[in-house]
């Protein structure tokens, strides 16, 4: 039997050529519809225990449904944390890294289209219909401000039932430091938490079997039912979008690996392959992140006090793909709708590209949502969106592949330069 990690590699070839093989097949064809179902089914279970993991567990604990692996992890990672005196530094660090790769990702998107232009000779009728049919949800800046702050506190028993992220890390974090603050007293509760994340590793190992299976069938099932009419049309876009980010996760993020920790990219991608090929087939940071979690600590060897904070973290806010996506798709639509941005126009574009990055959620297309605050914010129609959608299940693949590849390798500078005590 080839070892988990080859498992997922073949299984991922294999659903898209499979998926590509079924694409050719007419629509109404018995096998095609037969295996788009079972690999509907099949997708679909598996993210479906990824999010049991996730999702409602804690039940026996006064009832409550939460997101009890990043909930337990960041409780434990914070506590550990001031066990080593090094909170500050862990936070500016880890924050620090976050806003200089999103910077860094967002300038190779403008510099790559400011020189290639992408769109600028696209009709733009073409997309008309798409136009008319789509209704753009409207969030001004303020409002997104309101809405991502008054959002970050929120009772926690409704947090989990809706799986708000950020509001249960932000919630997570205030346990973590009455923990601390209690010392002694509460050696129970974190023994306990300890204990939770020790069980749901496990149970995330059992799923972990599966994922060759449930990788393929979402393979299978994205390749099949592309419109592969769109794509020809909309090539230069997504070539250039899939070279930025590519660029970014190639050359960028294990330079800065290298630079800082002096590991070979190579040694990095065999411990992160299965988290990053999962987030490439589930287009979801948070679905995965049970997964990155077990790549970091086994494969990469970061201590759980880091990856505990800086992933669960990093999965909400931290986004290289999703703003550098934005930031592209932002000089994309301006160059269709026949609008030069000035400078001071591309400056508000990264500047908003990088809100609007951090209060994506880490789920399947959600950079497109916050993607509208950014056109808006250079006067460009939110309108544009309908041209974008329909491409952006291909797109959110790599985009989220970079996304989870950046709070792997964030975690291990964080290690790095946070000193062992
Ligand atoms: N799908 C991305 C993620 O989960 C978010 C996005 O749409 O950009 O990381």
């Amino acid at each position: 039997m080839p070892s988990l990690n080859r498992q997922i590699l073949i299984a991922a070839c294999l659903g898209v050529l499979i998926g590509w093989a079924i694409g050719l097949l007419p629509a109404d064809q018995d096998a095609r519809s037969g295996v788009l179902y079972v690999s509907t089914l099949v997708g679909s279970i598996f993210i479906g225990m990824l999010k049991m993991v996730l999702v409602p567990f804690m039940a026996f604990v006064a009832s409550v449904t939460g997101l009890p692996l990043i909930f337990t992890s960041i409780v434990v990672g914070v506590a550990n944390l001031q066990a080593h005196h090094q909170v500050n530094r862990v936070w500016m660090t880890t924050l620090v890294y976050f806003v200089i790769t999103a910077s860094l990702a967002m300038l190779v998107a403008l510099i790559a289209a400011n020189i290639f232009k992408p769109g600028a000779d696209l009709p733009i009728a073409l997309f008309a219909d798409a136009m008319d049919a789509f209704e753009a949800r409207q969030l001004t800046m303020p409002e997104f401000f309101l809405h991502f702050f008054a959002n970050l506190f929120q009772n926690p028993f409704a947090a989990f039932a809706n799986g708000s992220i950020l509001a249960i890390v932000v919630f997570a974090l205030f346990i973590g430091i009455a923990l601390v603050a209690g010392g002694e007293r509460y050696q129970g509760i974190l023994r306990l938490m300890q204990e939770f994340l020790e069980l749901l590793l496990q149970i995330i190992g059992w799923i972990m079997r599966l994922a060759p299976l449930g990788i393929m069938a979402l393979l299978i099932r994205l390749v099949a039912e592309q419109d592969v009419s769109l794509l020809v049309t909309m090539l230069g876009f997504i070539v250039l979008v899939f070279a930025t980010t590519l660029f970014h996760g190639i050359v960028i993020l294990p330079g800065i690996l290298f630079l800082v920790t002096g590991k070979s990219p190579l040694w990095f991608w065999r411990g992160s392959r299965e988290a990053l090929i999962t987030a490439f087939a589930t287009s979801s940071s948070a679905a995965t992140l049970p997964i990155t979690l077990r790549c970091t600590e086994h494969n990469l060897g970061v201590r759980r006090s880091i990856a505990g904070f800086v992933l669960p973290l990093g999965a909400t806010v931290n986004m290289d793909g999703t703003a550098l996506y934005e930031a592209a798709a932002a000089l994309f639509v301006a160059n269709l709708v026949g609008i030069e941005l000035s400078f001071a126009q591309q400056m508000v574009v990264f500047f908003t590209a990088m809100i609007a990055s951090t209060g994506a959620p880490g789920i399947p297309s959600a950079g497109m949502v916050t993607m509208v605050m950014v056109l808006q914010a250079v006067g460009l129609p939110a309108e544009a969106i309908a041209i974008l959608l329909p491409i952006d299940r291909l797109l959110d693949t790599v985009r989220t592949a970079v996304n989870v590849e950046g709070d792997m390798v964030g975690s291990l500078v964080v290690d790095k330069l946070v000193h062992r005590v």
